[in-house]
């Protein structure tokens, strides 16, 4: 079975074609500044070189269209025929309280997809915009939709509602729905799987990336978890604030005559590692600035480490312990000094740190030493993978 899994940006279309029969990936690629000037795609198939095909891409109607004839080229294409593509999976943002779970696509979905774009007005257009595309160039091949919310709705009410008039939760939904949860699912089922997949466990994984967020999980369900309505809340983050007074919007908006517009573009824009360090939102780029002396980007890491430490704090007291916590994406992965500035301040938890095997970048490993009360490990996200998994155990229903 092969299983095409699709990832639509307001201006880019990732994609993956899996081989399901032993989940090897045949090719990927990205389409870049969808209805810009200087519009790309580089299609990679599996063991060749990467291709850079220049075109006007003013949609993704045209994004897809691109994409078909990629895999189908004679000379750097993987299948012969469309009809080798059994399913096409959809990383799909908000799912409100709707989808607790990846589902097959009908209109009724997207219908409701509609309906959540006030949740998430940023996500939830280009995720339609793709699934629409797909129906229009690959009609009749089932589509099914992998929501970043869906694995956060199993928190209970105390971890969701927010301190306001419950009523704002009943008329306008709200509350927590967090955010990476098809990474925080796969590296949870994994960590769970080097356990021994015991009855009982309580895991916090740390999905550490341009976006961050923690969750914490029990027996294999989210308790809790640092992002909120929006992906803007909890840690901080590249370019976002994460955690704020509320208090300060209002008086910024005062003092800096801004308006709602302005607001967010400060909060999501224009803070988090970049707002504080002045020099970049990458943590490559703040930890060689630190390194150089530069006193605001050391600064940063520091608050950056502090918000992840406060988070681990309140989950293994939520879940009343800890038996494990993962390190992934980006700076999970590959951020060495991250996790030891991290790991060293857990020796309460009695973590013992091994910072021999922590000298790795990008593969899945243990960190923590034998024996260590709570065992830490990175493992490597893979989000598609997850969504090719459903898409494919979905259409197989
Ligand atoms: P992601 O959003 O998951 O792609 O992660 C992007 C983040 O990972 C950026 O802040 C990168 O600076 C960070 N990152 C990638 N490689 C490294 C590395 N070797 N050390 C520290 N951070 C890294």
């Amino acid at each position: 079975m092969k299983v095409l899994v699709l990832n639509s940006g307001s201006s880019s279309l990732k994609y993956q074609l899996f081989n399901m029969d032993d989940e090897s990936v045949l090719a990927k690629g990205l389409v870049e500044k969808i209805g810009l000037d200087g519009s790309l795609l580089t299609h990679q198939p599996a063991g060749m070189d990467k291709v850079k095909i220049e075109a006007a891409i003013p949609n993704h109607n045209v994004a897809i269209e691109l994409v078909i004839a990629a895999l189908l080229d004679e000379k750097h294409g993987v299948i012969k025929d469309m009809k080798e593509i059994d399913a096409v999976g959809h990383r799909t943002v908000h799912g409100g309280t709707t989808f607790s779970e990846s589902c097959l696509i009908n209109d009724d979905v997207i219908a409701e997809m509609e309906r959540l774009v006030t949740l998430a007005p940023l996500h939830n257009p280009p995720c339609i915009l793709g699934i629409k595309a797909c129906q229009e160039k690959i009609p009749g091949v089932p589509m099914v939709g992998v929501f970043d919310t869906a694995f956060h709705q199993t928190m209970p009410p105390a971890s969701y509602l927010y301190g306001l008039p419950y009523e704002y939760y009943e008329k306008y939904q709200l509350r927590r729905y967090g955010f990476h949860g098809t990474s925080h699912r796969f590296v949870s089922i994994r960590c769970r799987e080097i356990l021994g997949n015991p009855e009982h466990s309580k895991i916090i994984t740390c999905h550490l990336g341009n976006g961050s967020s923690l969750a914490a999980i029990k027996d294999g369900k989210v308790q809790d978890t640092s992002m909120g309505l929006t992906p803007l809340e909890g840690l901080l983050m590249g370019t976002r604030c994460g955690d704020l007074d509320p208090a300060i919007l209002p008086f910024l908006m005062e003092k800096e005559g801004l308006d709602i517009a302005g607001m967010n573009t400060v909060m999501n824009k224009k803070s988090g590692l970049l707002g504080i360090s002045g020099v970049s939102s990458d943590m490559r780029d703040v930890e060689e600035a630190a390194a150089a002396g530069n006193e605001r980007a050391a600064i940063a890491l520091e608050v950056f480490k502090k918000t992840v430490l406060r988070y681990i704090g309140a989950y293994a007291a939520e879940m009343d312990g800890v038996d494990a916590i993962v390190f992934t994406a980006g700076i999970g992965e590959n951020g060495k000094a991250v996790r030891k500035a991290i790991c060293e301040n857990l020796t309460y938890l009695g973590i013992e740190f091994d910072e021999e095997a922590n000298d790795c970048r990008g593969k899945e490993i243990e960190i923590s030493k034998p024996g260590s009360k709570v065992r830490v490990f990175i493992i490597p996200t893979n989000e598609e993978l997850m969504i090719a998994r459903d898409t494919k155990e979905i259409i197989s229903k």
